[in-house]
């Protein structure tokens, strides 16, 4: 199949989230697998570090008024193509700056969807299937058919649209309509206005052929208002469309048997061995006692989504149960102060790395006992399942991804791999770590559910090949 992903960020070109980790991956996996992959997505100068090599692959292309080349970068199986309208693009990040969004990104992303179509249109034997990732390619869908400044291009391609996190939408005032020269006859109920506002995830759920999210649970969350942001009407009406498909891991990244950073590497066999030295060294290098006691771990964007507040409000009790603790983490401002607060109050029992840190990340992944993981929803979740491959016992609020991952080791002695929090709540996160500490004390039930949790497969290869199982089915 030729298929064409079209997305704002993909690994290795430029990243803000995990959204790039997954349409790099996906892409690259079935690439593997024999497909023709393209990967369509905004030329960011930044991460090329200036203009790309090469001659543009195809004519200029005018998209509603706004001038785009096309560079074309092969990277292992997969075409990138770069779109380049420097105006839009070469900026000092892909949505915005610490002190907000571009208030032109409406603008900028509607001319990206339509560039977008047209370089597919103009490649030589086109696509057999358009897969758009979240709101800043929602628009695909919904402009293929209607849109008056495309010619019909493309205009009966199969769509797939992923949701890689509700909470962003896309979300605009009215007057964008006329900015990014959006036909006005799509503000209606059956196009993109939702409460009198443009909402171009919204235009895009109505449109595309199949809907997925990250995680089957996650699918059959947001069809409630708990989770639905406002749009759990809208994803109902078209639920018959919607399923779930949980994200992989780059498994040679994420891998302690050759993790470069670790003080040790160690696999399944000398799980127990190889984890006491990680955690020494772990436990060295924040300044925490060096002691038996076990440790749990925090590697996170310091986010509400996260429950980093839960974790500040519980630090004080998760010490007084006997667990010392480390968190990785960057994000919002207040939360980072109240966790440096709660951790300066038990020196060698809580230790905080305020920062993005890569290497510290794999390290704390190694040394921990357990990762802690409250979040109020988690459409996938990378950290638990990076947790279960270097035999660290998820402990985890089970919504999203995190509920189709975990399972209990009360509730499921033979096949559980961590803890679910019971109640998401201070008081609740020290219920559920105390009851996981006592694992510790039971050696022979804990080597049997880290090496349980290692040998899970996690891949990409099962999630790709559900994804070429969804595309051969819109194909017919
Ligand atoms: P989200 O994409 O919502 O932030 P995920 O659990 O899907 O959450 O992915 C988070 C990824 O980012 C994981 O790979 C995790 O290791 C990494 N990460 C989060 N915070 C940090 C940090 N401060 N330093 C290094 N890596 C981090």
């Amino acid at each position: 199949m030729r298929i064409a992903h079209i997305a704002s960020e993909a690994v290795p070109i430029a990243k803000t989230g995990g959204l790039a980790d997954v349409t790099g991956a996906l892409a690259k996996a079935l690439g593997r697998m024999g497909h023709r992959i393209f990967l369509v997505m905004p030329l960011y100068r930044r991460s090329l570090n200036g203009p790309p090599d090469g001659e543009p692959v195809m004519p200029e292309i005018d998209a509603g008024g706004f001038r785009f080349r096309v560079f074309r970068k092969r990277i292992g199986p997969v075409d990138y193509l770069l779109l380049d309208a420097p105006r839009l693009f070469a900026r000092p990040g892909p949505y915005g700056t610490p002190d907000g969004d571009y208030p032109d990104n409406p603008v900028r992303f509607a001319a990206f969807a339509r560039a977008a179509i047209l370089t597919i249109a103009g490649i030589a034997g086109g696509a057999d299937i358009l897969h758009c990732h979240d709101w800043q390619s929602a628009l695909v869908p919904l402009l293929l058919g209607r849109d008056p400044a495309l010619g019909g291009a493309m205009a009966s391609t199969p769509t797939v649209l992923t949701i890689h996190n509700l909470a962003y939408q896309g979300s605009f005032e009215p007057w964008v309509i006329d900015a990014a020269r959006l036909p006005r006859n799509l503000f209606t109920p059956d196009g993109f206005e939702l409460y009198g506002t443009v909402n171009y995830l919204k235009g895009g759920i109505l449109a595309a052929d199949r809907l997925t999210t990250v995680s089957p649970r996650y699918a059959q969350e947001i069809l409630t208002p708990a989770f639905g942001y406002g749009l759990e009407k809208v994803l109902t009406a078209r639920k018959d469309r919607l399923s779930g498909i949980l994200n992989g891991l780059d498994t040679a990244v994420w891998n302690p048997s050759t993790d470069p950073h670790l003080a040790r590497n160690y696999s399944r066999r000398d799980v127990t061995r190889g984890k006491r030295i990680c955690r020494t060294a772990l436990a060295a290098e924040l300044f925490l006692d060096d002691d038996d006691s076990p440790l749990v771990a925090i590697v996170s964007r310091m986010a509400e989504q996260k429950g980093i507040d839960l974790v500040a409000a519980a630090i004080d009790g998760i010490v007084a149960a006997g667990l010392r603790i480390a968190v990785l983490g960057a994000g919002d401002d207040d939360l980072q102060n109240d966790i440096v607060n709660a951790c300066r109050r038990h020196p060698g029992r809580a230790a905080v790395r305020i920062g993005y840190d890569e290497a510290h990340a794999h390290r704390s992944y190694a040394g921990a006992d357990f990762l802690l993981m409250p979040s109020r929803f988690e459409p996938c979740g990378l950290g638990q399942m990076i947790a279960l491959r270097y035999g660290t016992l998820p402990v985890v609020n089970p919504v999203g991804g995190l509920a189709d991952t975990v399972r209990d080791l009360a509730a499921e002695p033979e096949t559980g791999n961590g803890f679910r929090i019971a109640a998401l709540s201070p008081e609740g996160l020290i219920a559920a770590l105390s009851r996981a500490a006592s694992i510790i004390w039971n050696p022979s039930r804990l080597l049997q559910a880290r090496r349980r949790a290692m040998a899970e497969d996690h891949a990409w290869t099962r999630p790709a090949r559900q994804y070429e199982a969804l595309y051969a089915e819109l194909l017919g």
